[in-house]
């Protein structure tokens, strides 16, 4: 999903390339891996990098006296956000750099490490590189490759923006309890947000206090929908009993009324025959037609669960959107909004972040005049993509982040359609 989410033509091109700052955790863009006979290549690419924001690791200068090689090259890629791995003769024969490569492929594998190879002379890649695609510069001026480095490590920081899963999503089950009296009563739904569930929350970064939990669970547990969900998702054959039921009784009266008020004489106990004979064939074919509608809609199109399940999302949805305003308020302000969906027999809590759609769609607004159509004279830039979005979160158009869809830009983890998908979409 999240290969097939990322598309090429969603990358900027090189004018507007932007160094991406550095994580709070990291000190350097790039670890460099080389080996001595390209010292000079080293210093010259690192000059101009640093000139243009890109901040460098590499032995000579950076790796701190009294420590060792391995102690160092541990630390130095635990602070650097890329590995540029200067491809040349002699690479592979260097223990320390074998080293370093080993080390990089298990970040890589760990935490997705981007390992950047750039080849400066005609060489054969170290067995362990082959799969990773290089910069081919054996062809190019040390000047030159700065940019193609840049170029580099830009697409693979988009890349792994579009991978990065943006929220998380906690399923409740709804417990199933017996009414009183018991034996005469439905089974009932009811939301039980147990210290369990809690945990849970806590966990995928939900920042819910108990007072908010417990608003979520008195709603949710006061809607008729969710306490007898299983048979409103079985509407039209709850229905098509009740109609069944209605009719038969409604014979049997007709016919009670024939034989007590006329009096049964032989011609009558004949057309009251003929009567019974209809009315058995009309409930015989009326059997038939209401099991082949509902089985035809349950079946094939499941209609009736599909609208009894919206109805109760929606009407859950209005009531949820009220309570949780003055929570959601203070979530937009850090770029994440908290939203639900039910489905039968639980309610999913939905936890989005939607930084990376709000950075993504500023950028495409810069490249896009149709994106700009409803800007006001003198509004920025920014001012407009947060009304955009602040109006879209409070809106009941946000109900279509619960919905799955095939096609997304950002990755979801209920994958539904992102954010800055959606506000295209409305505004082309
Ligand atoms: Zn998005």
């Amino acid at each position: 999903m999240a290969e097939n989410a990322f598309a090429i033509q969603d990358l900027p091109t090189e004018k507007e390339y932007v160094i991406p700052d550095l994580p709070v955790n990291k000190d350097y863009h790039f670890f460099i891996s080389y080996h001595n006979s390209d010292t000079a290549t080293v210093h010259t690419l690192v000059e101009i990098l640093e000139r243009k924001g890109v901040k460098c690791c590499y032995y000579e200068r950076d790796f701190i006296p009294g420590s060792t090689l391995f102690e160092n090259i541990r630390e130095k890629m635990s602070n650097s956000v890329h590995m540029l791995i200067i491809l040349s003769e002699g690479l592979a024969t260097n223990p320390y750099i074998k080293h370093e490569i080993t080390e990089a492929l298990h970040r890589r594998i760990n935490d997705g490490y981007p390992i950047i190879p750039i080849m400066v002379e005609p060489c054969t890649v170290p067995a362990d590189l082959k799969n990773i695609r290089y910069i081919d510069a054996k062809d190019v001026d040390v000047s030159e490759m700065p940019s193609l480095i840049i170029d580099a490590m830009v697409k693979n920081k988009i890349k792994a923006d579009y991978q990065r899963t943006t929220g998380s999503e906690v399923s409740i089950a709804l417990t199933r309890y017996a009414g009183f009296p018991r034996f005469l009563s439905l089974s009932r739904y009811k939301l039980d947000i147990n210290e369990n569930v809690r945990r849970n929350l806590r966990y995928s970064q939900f920042d819910l206090t108990n007072h908010e939990l417990k608003e979520i669970e008195d709603i949710v547990n006061s809607s008729y929908l969710v306490q007898y969900w299983h048979i409103f998702s079985h509407f039209v054959l709850v229905a098509s009993l009740l109609l069944f039921i209605v009719f038969m009784l409604s014979i049997c009266v007709y016919l009670t009324v024939m034989i007590t008020i006329t009096g049964l004489t032989e011609d009558d106990s004949k057309s009251t025959l003929t009567a019974l004979h209809v009315s058995i064939s009309v409930v015989i074919l009326a059997i038939f037609v209401s099991y082949c509608f509902c089985w035809n809609i349950n079946n094939k199109m499941s209609i009736t669960s599909k609208y009894s399940k919206l109805a109760a999302q929606y009407k859950l949805w209005q009531q949820l959107v009220h309570a949780l305003s003055p929570l959601n308020q203070e979530a937009r302000e850090k770029g994440r909004i908290i939203l639900f969906n039910f489905t039968s027999a639980e309610l999913k809590l939905i936890r989005y972040d939607f930084g990376i759609c709000q950075a993504q769609f500023l950028k495409r607004c810069e490249q896009q005049d149709r994106l700009r159509a409803w800007m006001r004279n003198g509004q920025s830039l920014k001012d407009y993509t947060d009304l955009l979005f602040d109006n879209f979160v409070k809106s009941e158009r946000c109900i279509r982040l619960t919905e799955p869809s095939a096609t997304t830009r950002h990755t979801l983890s209920n994958g539904a359609k992102c954010l800055c998908l959606l506000i295209e979409e409305d505004l082309s």
